[in-house]
């Protein structure tokens, strides 16, 4: 798949659908001017979960990561805009919600790092990978806005 550079995959885990939060977290990829070109309800497979931590399967937690992601449904998103990878990561705050400031996702809805609501990808390295194991190439829409050429 070609993934482009100014694409990052942000996906709402299982907690945050379970409590609502979809409308919000994509309402703030709007408003912010990011341009939703991905997304689906996904329940994910565990070897899906497997490869998409795969850097962190030596870690203590990555059994517990697995079923917590797998727990229930995810959404899946692809955003696109100018440098969405970085901003995205700064928009969900830290890993652990304790160190996520207030008006980030995680700084404003959770309290533990182990259902911590939401992923971004940390590189456009790992979007690429990540794009290409969650979504295909059709699911991705590059709709364009003509009479907004400004709004990514
Ligand atoms: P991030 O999601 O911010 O990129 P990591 O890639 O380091 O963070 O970890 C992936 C996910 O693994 C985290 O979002 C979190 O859900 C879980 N996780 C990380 N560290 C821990 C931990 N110490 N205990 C339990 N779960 C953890
Ligand atoms: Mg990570």
């Amino acid at each position: 798949m070609l993934v482009r550079c100014w694409w990052t995959f942000v996906a709402v885990k299982p907690d945050g659908v379970q409590r609502r939060l979809v409308g919000d977290i994509v309402r703030r990829f709007e408003k912010k001017g990011f341009k939703l070109v991905g997304m689906k309800l996904v329940q994910a497979s565990e070897d899906l979960l497997k490869d998409h931590y795969r850097d962190l399967r030596t870690k203590p937690f990555f059994d517990g990561l697995v079923r917590y992601m797998g727990s229930g449904p995810v959404v899946a998103m692809v955003w696109q805009g100018l440098d969405v990878v970085k901003t995205s990561r700064r928009m969900l705050g830290e890993t652990n919600p304790a160190d996520s400031l207030p008006g980030t996702v995680r700084g404003d809805y959770c309290v533990e790092v182990g259902r911590n609501v939401i992923h971004g990808s940390d590189s456009v390295e790992s979007a690429q990978r990540e794009i290409s194991l969650w979504f295909r190439n059709e699911e991705i829409q590059c709709w364009e806005d003509p009479a907004s050429p400004w709004i990514y």
